[in-house]
């Protein structure tokens, strides 16, 4: 069996989970690709020994006027290949049937990190600034009203509205925590409350997830909060699976996105 050449979501999410600095270290060398994919490059420049930065494919460094060096292997990255899909039909006829573009998500190893590179000096890109109210507007979520009796409410979602407690205890996090739930799709048919204690459920492990990440990522209070809460929950209940890994890194992504709306996205 060949050598794996990446680690899996879930093994990089761990990985976050009991290492802290490595999300807010993975944005700041890969702020413009997706969040599971800056984990993936900041695994594999950690394990090869070269210095996280900017990333490009050996054409790209090539329009940069920079050379990828002899004999570096490139940077695996999971990247969307469209294809065409044909519904298969009984009836060879029917007009309608146009293929459809759909998307299969592969593992290329096209990248390489300016590490990796010598020529011209290049540009490095600023971390764009984050602005909540943006990321809220851009993500249709809107804020309601905070209307829960019970003193240990910190928060809730309800379709795409959230509410914070104006007592809670983390704001920030509470409010990523909330957001998260609308973006993983968690509140279409109920509305979620959260207390002080989290309960012990993947969807909460999801939306925590998610807060952790923007947290850490945005260096607001509440990181360790979240990841307490997480490394309880990988001791002691079973490994979030590699699909819900993604799915996280996939929600943490689109609401970085959506309050720095400058940015392209990989
Ligand atoms: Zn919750």
């Amino acid at each position: 069996m060949p050598e794996r050449q990446h680690a899996t979501w879930g093994e990089l999410l761990r990985d976050a989970v009991e290492k802290p600095g490595r999300m807010l270290a993975a944005y700041t060398a890969f702020h413009n690709y997706s969040f599971g994919n800056a984990l993936l490059a900041l695994e594999q420049c950690v394990r090869r020994n070269l210095q996280p930065g900017p990333l490009n494919t050996y054409r790209g460094w090539l329009e940069r006027k920079r050379q990828v060096r002899k004999g570096e292997t490139g940077i695996t990255l999971c990247m969307p290949i469209p294809f065409k899909r044909t519904t298969p039909m009984d009836d060879a006829e029917d007009e309608s049937a146009e293929p459809r573009i759909c998307n299969a998500f592969r593992f290329r190893a096209y990248w390489f990190v300016l590490a990796q590179t010598e020529g011209e000096d290049t540009d490095v890109a600023p971390i764009p600034g984050f602005d909540l109210d943006t990321a809220l507007r851009a993500l249709s979520i809107t804020r309601t009203a905070f209307d829960e009796i019970n003193g240990n409410v910190q928060g809730f979602a309800r379709h795409r509205e959230i509410a914070v407690s104006p007592l809670a205890a983390l704001p920030h996090k509470t409010t990523f925590h909330e957001i998260a739930h609308v973006v993983l799709g968690h509140t279409t048919s109920e509305k979620l409350v959260d207390s002080e204690h989290t309960p012990r459920h993947l969807r909460e492990v999801e939306a925590e997830s998610v807060a952790l990440i923007c947290c850490e990522t945005l260096e607001l209070d509440g990181a360790e909060f979240c990841r307490g809460y997480i490394q309880h929950w990988l001791k002691t209940e079973i490994e979030i699976p590699n699909h819900n890994a993604a799915h996280i890194f996939a929600a943490a992504t689109s609401i970085l996105k959506a309050g720095t709306p400058a940015t392209g996205s990989h």
